[in-house]
């Protein structure tokens, strides 16, 4: 019998619209791996902020590049969950990578083309095996241009900062909601408009606007475009 290939599909899209939702759910029904690839720039953010390199939004470019060598992002699998766990310097960094200080320097940091080259080695190495869904900005258009299933995810802003508020609320964090609109539009905005891969929609990725879907409706799109592709293919 010939073996079924294991591709790889990128998950790119605004921030909070449920990418990583859909990422994980769509990789455990195929039994893929999935990766958070702004769980790295997260981690290079918290290294940062602990060593007062950016702050206020604003990043001190020349001393988080000459760190570069210093910072180790790594990865293992938690025993409950299955999923990948973020580790700094050997350090889980999970829980302190979503605070609010780091959403809010991330995307600062995410500018500096020498952090965004490390970091693009690190998951072209982890993706190069294929059998996995990475969701980011810049997957399907810089780090797997020739990734054979790409998704690009929109919903509304209104939509994308109350799901954001609810999850906050639910994990027991600080939640503000006024906070959380500013930062999804500012991340947005700094995301879609830096000079090195910017967020951009990749002119062979399909669109899914989940805005008015459940997560049930959302797999069901997604298990007849995976079906269709594999057939074509
Ligand atoms: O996916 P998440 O919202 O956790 O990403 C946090 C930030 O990391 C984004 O707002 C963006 O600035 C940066 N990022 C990126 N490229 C990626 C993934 C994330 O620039 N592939």
């Amino acid at each position: 019998m010939k073996k079924k290939k294991r591709i790889i599909i990128t998950v790119d899209g605004y921030s909070s619209c449920g990418k990583s939702t859909f990422a994980k759910a769509i990789a455990s029904e195929l039994g893929y791996l999935y990766i958070d690839s702004g769980a790295m720039y997260r981690a290079v953010t918290l290294y940062s902020l602990r060593k007062g390199f950016v702050s206020g939004g604003v990043a001190d470019a020349g001393r988080i590049i000459s760190a570069l060598p210093a910072i180790k992002v790594s990865f293992r699998t938690d025993r409950e969950t299955g999923y990948f766990v973020t580790l700094l310097n050997g350090e889980t960094v999970e829980r302190e990578i979503r605070d609010r200080a780091v959403s809010d320097n991330v995307s600062a940091v995410s500018t500096i083309a020498e952090v965004r080259s490390k970091l693009v080695d690190l998951q072209r190495e982890l993706g190069a095996g294929g059998g996995i869904v990475m969701d980011g900005r810049d997957i399907g258009t810089v780090v797997f241009p020739g990734a054979e299933l790409k998704i690009f995810m929109t919903a509304r802003p209104e939509v994308r900062a109350q799901r954001r508020y609810l999850e906050l609320v639910s994990k027991g964090l600080p939640a503000d909601f006024d906070a959380v609109v500013k930062n999804i539009t500012d991340r947005d905005r700094i995301d879609s408009s830096r000079d090195v891969s910017p967020l951009r929609q990749a002119d062979d990725a399909v669109i899914l606007d989940n805005s008015d879907m459940t997560p049930g409706e959302q797999m069901k799109w997604f298990r007849k475009l995976f079906n269709k592709r594999m057939n074509e293919s």
